[in-house]
């Protein structure tokens, strides 16, 4: 889980929290809701709201058809995906029901 701000033309993360993968799969995953509302609690108590979802694929990093389909679901977060065949690291996000790539910079 991402957390930071999302602003019109950025989105800064501040702070990762890794969740595991209760589906115990390396081709699918899903997190506990309730592990996820309480990271949300406790960076909400820093102003920090939760921005994106980061997760790896053992496939190119472009976002899956189920993927797609929680992008759906979570509006304007960022989804990071990291390829774990060739390291690549791609954002995308949502907009008007398009994926569109983010440029990532990293400070
Ligand atoms: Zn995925």
């Amino acid at each position: 889980m991402l957390f930071g701000e999302l602003s019109q033309n950025e989105a800064v993360v501040e702070k990762v929290e890794v969740a595991e993968n209760r589906l115990l799969s390396t081709t699918r995953f899903e997190v506990d809701p309730a592990k996820v509302a309480a990271a949300v609690t406790e960076a909400e108590k820093k102003g920090y709201e939760l921005i994106g979802l980061f997760h790896s694929h053992p496939a190119p990093a472009a976002p899956s058809s189920v993927d797609l389909k929680y992008m759906r679901l979570w509006g304007d977060a960022l989804w990071l995906i990291m390829s774990s065949t060739d390291s690549k690291l791609a954002a995308y996000q949502l907009m008007d029901d398009k994926i569109k790539e983010a440029t990532i910079r990293i400070e």
